[in-house]
């Protein structure tokens, strides 16, 4: 069994990219094959995982403009079972290289179908937007894995989001499902967080994940390492939580 799960919420700062990597790191920790596709075109996963962009060959611009064999962008990373499609700021000019092309929406798709027996989960990590790239994702992607930020106003544009998920099963890609939603950054120490946290549950109800994400200062260095959470600081709460959420997923296939 394989599963494609887009990573998406058109707020940038939601914790998306944080949970490509290590929600990757913690599912190849525990034996899964993964694939992380970087569409972002800032690229934040793509050195999240230790790539150095000026030494990409191919990347995911060049499969879904220039038709490129997935396998022939796909590069390893230091976890044993984790591979990525980088992203490179070529990607920037996809959004505006794609609007005249014949079935824009299903490049990704199509690009996919050759490499998704390889694996047993493809997490993409899309960009802060509801453009053509992450349309290409939706259209990709079995599910969507939404992160909210537990902060005020954390439920702002989600309709808008929803939106998108509906149009997209509507014409594009019928059996697209809600994977879950994921509440990050939870501080503990404030009320604010616990009140998001009911919020969320309200409208999302048994779709919130159990696990929940909370504030932890070596998920946000180590980035800067090129490692995900899992390698940088495996005792950290970080590493603990990704790998409980890993397991949750997991759980409900
Ligand atoms: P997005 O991809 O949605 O824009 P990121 O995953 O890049 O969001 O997260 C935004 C910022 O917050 C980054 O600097 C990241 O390191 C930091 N961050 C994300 N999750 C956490 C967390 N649980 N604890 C602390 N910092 C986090
Ligand atoms: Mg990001």
């Amino acid at each position: 069994m394989s599963k494609i799960i887009a990573i998406a919420n058109q707020k940038g700062g939601v914790g998306k990219t944080t949970t490509s990597v290590n929600l990757g790191a913690g599912l190849a920790s525990i034996g899964k094959k993964v694939l992380l596709i970087d569409i972002d075109p800032q690229g934040n996963t793509t050195s999240g995982v230790g790539v150095n962009k000026a030494d990409v060959a191919n990347c995911i611009y060049d499969v879904l403009i220039n038709e490129v064999n997935p396998q022939e962008a796909t590069l390893p990373t230091e976890i044993e079972g984790l591979h990525i499609i980088p992203a490179t700021i070529q990607l920037a000019g996809a959004e505006i290289e794609l609007v005249p092309t014949i079935s824009r929406e299903v490049r990704l798709k199509k690009s996919l179908q050759q490499v998704k027996h390889l694996y047993d989960y493809i997490l993409i990590d899309c960009p802060p937007s509801l453009g053509i790239l992450t349309i290409n994702s939706l259209t990709a992607a079995d599910s969507v894995l939404i992160p909210i930020q537990c902060e005020y106003y954390a439920l702002e544009g989600l309709s808008q989001l929803l939106n998108t998920v509906r149009l997209v099963q509507k014409h594009l890609n019928t059996s697209l499902q809600i994977e879950g939603v994921l509440l990050t950054m939870f501080d503990a120490r404030t009320n604010l967080g616990i009140q998001v946290i009911e919020e969320v549950k309200k409208y999302f109800q048994q779709k919130v994940y159990k696990t929940v994400i909370p504030r932890n200062v070596r998920l946000s260095e180590a980035p800067s390492h090129g490692q995900s959470i899992i390698t940088y600081d495996p005792k950290s709460k970080g590493a603990e939580v990704y790998l409980e959420l890993a397991k949750e997923v997991v759980s409900y296939e």
